[in-house]
This record gives structure tokens, sequence and C-alpha cells, in this order.
């Protein structure tokens, strides 16, 4: 159960990255794109994100969309890269378990999509009849 620290991290990323473009943007989507190696589970993930922008001015309401990057490998003894499903696996080229993991445990804020917040009147301007 590490979908809270991940998904808090997360959205510390995403607020950066908004204030960095403009304070008035509204974000609409975050795409994620996580390695399945991080065992996340993408239903906690989104619960938790809901729970932690909801009260946060320009991140609530934001969509979050998760995709989940294969578990890629690279076999030491004929250089062949390839993705498994499975923790432990075998070269499908030479069939040699002399491999390391290459991918799989990333996650990486792939693109954030944002709104601009309509600007508000200054408030009614009365007494100038
Ligand atoms: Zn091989």
């Amino acid at each position: 159960m590490h979908e809270l620290s991940v998904t808090q991290e997360l959205v510390q990323t995403v607020e950066k990255a908004r204030l960095g473009a403009g304070e008035d943007l509204q974000v609409t989507i975050v795409n994620v794109k996580i390695g399945r190696l991080t065992t996340v589970v993408p239903e906690y993930m989104t619960f938790y994100f809901n729970m932690l922008t909801k009260e946060m001015p320009g991140l609530a309401g934001a969509a979050l969309e998760i995709e989940i990057v294969p578990i890629t490998a690279h076999c030491k003894s004929c250089d062949a890269e390839f993705t498994v499903d499975e923790p432990h696996f075998v070269c499908p080229a030479c069939h040699g378990e002399n491999c390391e993991i290459t991918g799989g445990r990333e996650m990486v804020v792939d693109s954030i999509e944002v709104a601009e917040v309509e600007a508000l009147p200054d408030g009614p301007s009365s007494g100038d009849m």
C-alpha cells in the first residue's frame, strides 16, 4: 500500500508544473505512465488523487489517466531487449537467464492538460448611474 505516498508526490509535481505555467490554469487531465514493477494499483491511485486534489484550487476535478508501462529487460548474453510479464523470466532470443530489468519501475507525469479559468469580473460596478 504505497499508493498514498506515490500519489502525494504526483500531486506535488503536478501542482509545481501548474504554478510554473500560470496560476490561473485549471488542470483538467493528468496523464501519467507507471511501470508495472511499481505494483501501483491504478484504482487506489485514482482514489487518492481525487481525495488529495478535491480541496486544491486549480486541481480539483482533474481526471487522472494512468497508463501502465510494461516491464522491459535486457539480456546480457545476447543483447536482446524484450518485455516480460513476470518478475522471473528468460531471454526469448537465447533462453538465457542473465537478464537485467531495464524498464517498469518508472512513474512519470507524461502530460498535463489545462484550461484557463475564466476571469471573474472585479465586482459589481455600481454608483455611476
Ligand atoms: Zn538472450
